[in-house]
This record gives structure tokens, sequence and C-alpha cells, in this order.
């Protein structure tokens, strides 16, 4: 069993939610996620995919339901079959743009605990990112 980590997916069609159906959007960050899982597949030159680890921000915009609905349906032509798809969300998180402290956003309040500074950079929440492909070797 072999790991591979990390990778930002973004939607193919160039949309954050846009004017693209939801469905539409969640299929292309499918195709976008086995894709990559494919060529992960391929450079390693693995026998099957065990397990595809996914992140999900909260305002990342994709809905997990229907992500997986995607995954496994577009999952049957692919030339591996993943056998898992493992999803976990992740909480918005920020640092201040005056105090670097860093916290997690709740009720869409962008202001910083400690300075009370609306100015903030994102640092997680925001992507949906494939973490990690396990492989199943020779
Ligand atoms: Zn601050």
């Amino acid at each position: 069993m072999r790991l591979w980590s990390r990778f930002a997916l973004s939607c193919q069609n160039g949309c954050r939610r846009g004017n693209l159906s939801v469905t539409m959007h969640e299929y292309s960050l499918a195709r976008a996620l086995l894709n990559q899982v494919e060529q992960v597949f391929r450079r390693e030159e693995a026998v099957g995919v065990r397990r595809v680890d996914v992140t999900i921000g909260q305002f990342s915009g994709v809905d997990p339901d229907l992500l997986r609905m995607a995954f496994e349906d577009l999952n049957q032509q692919s030339p591996f079959a993943a056998v898992e798809l493992l999803i976990e969300k992740v909480d918005l998180e920020v640092r201040c743009d005056r105090c670097s402290t860093e916290f997690q956003v709740e009720q869409f309040r962008f202001v910083c605990p400690n300075c009370e500074c609306g100015s903030v950079k994102v640092l997680r929440g925001e992507d949906m990112i494939l973490e990690r492909v396990v492989l199943e070797a020779i």
C-alpha cells in the first residue's frame, strides 16, 4: 500500500457555484478528482485504488452528498474503480491581517477575536482537496 497526498481541485467549468447547476458543479469536481487519481494510479503502476481521501471546506460550495453521488457514477467508468471515497469536512480558518491571530469563522463572523479587525486571509476551508490516494500495489 502506498500513499500520495494533497492536490487542490477546481471545477473544470471554471465556476465557484456560478450559474451552472449544482449537479454539474459536483460532476465536474468528481471528474477532476478521478482524473487526478488516475494519474497517480498510472504513475505508480498500481493494480487498484483502495481509498480516496478528500477534504471539503465549509465555504467551498461543494455538496458532499452530491459529490459522492457523482463520484460513484463516474467511478464505474474509470480504469481502476476506487473502492472507497472518504470525505472530511473542514471548517473555515482565517488569519487576521493586522495581528496574525488565527481563528475559525463561525456564523459568517469574519472579525478577529483579538483586535476586532475585519480584514482576514483564508487559510483553510475554501477548497476541495485531494488529500490522499491509497493504492493497491502488486
Ligand atoms: Zn487581529
